[in-house]
């Protein structure tokens, strides 16, 4: 099978380890040392015993697979897969795929941490896992995506399954990717296994509402988020990465007054008008091909410039660490929502903050699109679906109920936000560990 590693031991997967600090003598923070560092202090605060912490820290399994794939011209690349599987405590490992050049083991790895609290923290019955491909998706045709994608499915498909792992959409990936997958491991095992991956296609089980599910989610935070802020309307929102997530929120918000889109931006530039963008027209714009540089609505503006905007709200939907020690005393914005996993880099976490900056942190503002698939996960095992109505109020339930657990979690013990999510969910995993036992 494909090589796995069980738990390995603290020095393998510790700290940055000898990273090559900067001028200032600081070691540069990746997303794997943020996110320890997250859960020491959460660890600190919950006074959890060292044990607990290290088992806290150390993914169950972390398994890197070579993917090779035949190219159009007949030549053959091989590209590195990883999949890790950070917490099955609570449930099967869950969470989504991503194909980046930037892809890293770090990176996927402090991914299915982030992955791991955000369960518990809406208490749905998974642990935490993230896959990736270090490839660059933008470069391939849609054939070698398909054989990379099956290869690397195949190269995992002993450790992933309905009771297992259950893979979904991240970046550049989606319904078509979901349905390679399942049908690749449903192809192996000679017959079909819906649930062993969510965000498919509606046609073979995918909710209708998945797509859509983490910019509603989003959304809602964005209203509760203002209305604990008490901000009056017009509240103005800058979407920094104008994709899925991004455009699904600017577009369910700005369909109440009380909100305007006032920029937004994705990879090729920005937009900024300081009464609003007319949302509608730029969706009917998007899908007709463009892309925010040739938008025919308000003032280009350089796509870093949109960060530090007029604005009441922003929204950073796309890569990680976009808001960082160089910017992040700059923003105006009073709240910021993360739609993206981990736009907020440690150093600029704590000016934020120091600004009285609000955080509305990734575990719990993009946690729509990981209900909605458990909802679809529930569904197809038993083969009843819900109706749509069903899946959203239920979706905008939960992210309620978690948005006012990490408020009252914040108020109790005086902590951000994300340290008041980290928290709950990090006290949730600690329980269920405790209450399990070790074996043997
Ligand atoms: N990739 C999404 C996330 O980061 C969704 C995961 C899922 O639906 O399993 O939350």
């Amino acid at each position: 099978g494909a090589g796995v590693s069980g738990a390995a031991t603290a020095a393998a997967v510790g700290d940055a380890g000898d990273a090559p600090r900067d001028s200032a003598g600081s070691r540069p923070r990746g997303p794997w040392a943020t996110a320890l560092e997250q859960l020491a202090r959460a660890s600190e605060l919950l006074s959890l015993d060292e044990g607990m912490h290290e088992m806290l820290r150390l993914p169950r399994r972390s398994i890197e697979v070579a993917v090779p794939v035949r190219l159009d011209d007949g030549r053959v690349r091989t590209f590195s897969g990883y999949r890790v599987q950070h917490s099955l405590t609570r449930g099967p490992g869950k969470g989504g795929l991503r194909y980046h050049p930037g892809v890293t083991l770090d990176e996927v790895r402090a991914l299915a941490m982030l992955m791991t609290w955000k369960c518990a923290l809406v208490d749905i019955p998974f642990g935490g896992a993230k896959g990736g491909i270090t490839c660059d998706p933008k470069t391939m045709t849609v054939p070698e995506l398909e054989r990379m994608t099956r290869r690397y499915a195949s190269e995992i498909a002993p450790l992933i399954g309905p009771d297992r792992d259950i893979m979904a959409p991240d970046m550049n990936t989606g319904e078509r990717e979901m349905a390679w997958i399942m049908d690749t491991y449903s192809t192996a095992l000679g017959y079909t296994v819906g649930p062993s991956v969510t965000g498919k296609p509606v046609t073979v089980g995918g909710s209708p509402q998945r797509r859509g599910a983490t910019g509603a989610g989003m959304a809602e935070c964005v209203r509760l988020a203002s209305d604990h802020a008490k901000l009056d309307g017009p509240v103005r929102i800058a979407v920094a990465g104008y994709g899925n997530v991004g455009r699904t929120t600017a577009e369910l918000l700005t369909a109440d007054p009380r909100f305007v889109l006032v920029g937004l931006s994705d990879v090729s530039g920005a937009r900024y008008a300081p009464d609003g963008l007319p949302v509608a027209e730029i969706g009917d714009e998007l899908d007709a091909g463009r892309d925010v540089a040739t938008l025919s609505s308000g003032t280009p503006l350089d796509r870093d410039a949109l960060l530090t905007c007029a604005c009441d709200v922003l929204v950073p939907a796309s890569v990680p660490a976009v808001l960082h020690a160089g910017n992040a005393g700059a923003i105006s914005a009073r709240i910021v929502v993360e739609g993206a996993n981990g736009p907020i880099t440690g150093e600029a976490d704590e000016i934020l903050t120091r600004r009285g900056v609000t955080v509305v942190p990734d575990i719990l503002a993009n946690a729509g699109g990981v209900i909605v698939s458990y909802f679809e996960w529930a569904q197809g095992l038993q083969a009843m679906p819900w109706t749509p109505a069903w899946v959203s109020e239920r979706m905008v339930e939960m992210m309620r109920a978690a948005f006012a657990a990490v408020v009252a979690e914040s108020d109790r013990r005086e902590l951000t936000l994300r340290d008041a999510a980290l928290c709950l969910g990090v006290q949730r995993v600690a329980d269920a560990h405790t209450a399990r036992g070790l074996y043997p």
